[in-house]
């Protein structure tokens, strides 16, 4: 079975995919972890976050590895535990720029499909319903308007001990990576025609795990 959740930036996919993964006895697959892995990886490198045409060389380089523990999923680069790191400010901002990157995109796709191959998966991000699984058996899409999600994701950077930015930024920040993938080239951010949409403004994250398991049992 595979489930596709995609959406724009911290609409709750995350949040959701884990939940249901959990309730369905599937494996959680956050893509976007992947990307922010490659990205953490290219901004460590001197200077090669900026060198563009070396970045295809150094993929080779970076392993990834996505573990569920009791405290949550981990993500590993190259073995090291970068959970907390790839959330960083300086990580969100870049990634979108690196995702962009169509060898970037062959890579990861490569490994997301081998994930998704043997496994029962929750998977999210942006491309999973129209490119990654484009034959997955449900395909949800969730959007939430950029101001609650500026402040989902300053309720969960405060809660985190993260350095406290204002909800206006957080919200330029979220709107400024959307547009940038919503107007890439390769897979960008879109709704797959056969997927459901879910508006979470004014939903909790129970109700929307409770949405989806409807649908699912419905169309089983
Ligand atoms: O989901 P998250 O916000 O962590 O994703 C970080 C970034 O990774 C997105 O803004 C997007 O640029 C990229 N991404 C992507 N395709 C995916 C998942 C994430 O391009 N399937």
């Amino acid at each position: 079975m595979q489930i596709a959740i995609d959406g724009p930036a911290a609409s709750g996919k995350s949040t959701v995919a884990k939940i249901l993964a959990s309730k369905l006895k599937a494996t959680y697959i956050d893509t976007g972890a992947m990307f922010r892995a490659v990205t953490l990886y290219l901004l460590k490198q001197e200077g090669l976050i900026t060198r563009v045409e070396l970045w295809d060389q150094n993929l080779a380089d970076i392993e990834i590895q996505l573990e569920m523990t009791e405290s949550g999923q981990k993500v590993f680069l190259n073995q090291e535990d970068v959970t907390e790191a790839i959330r960083s400010q300086e990580v969100s901002r870049q990634v979108s720029k690196v995702a962009a990157n169509l060898k970037v995109r062959e890579y990861l796709l490569k490994e997301q499909r081998r994930l998704a191959k043997d496994q029962d998966v929750v998977m999210d991000g942006r491309d999973i319903g129209t490119t990654v699984l484009p034959q997955a058996n449900y395909k949800f899409f969730m959007i939430a308007s950029s101001r609650v999600r500026a402040q989902r994701r300053f309720d969960e950077l405060s809660k985190n001990g993260h350095s406290p930015i204002s909800i206006e930024q957080i919200e330029k920040d979220i709107q400024a990576r959307d547009e940038y993938d919503r107007n890439r080239k390769y897979a960008p951010l879109k709704k797959a025609e056969d997927a459901i949409e879910i508006d979470t403004s004014n939903m909790t994250i129970d109700e929307v795990v409770e949405k989806m398991l409807t649908f699912i049992s419905r169309n089983a």
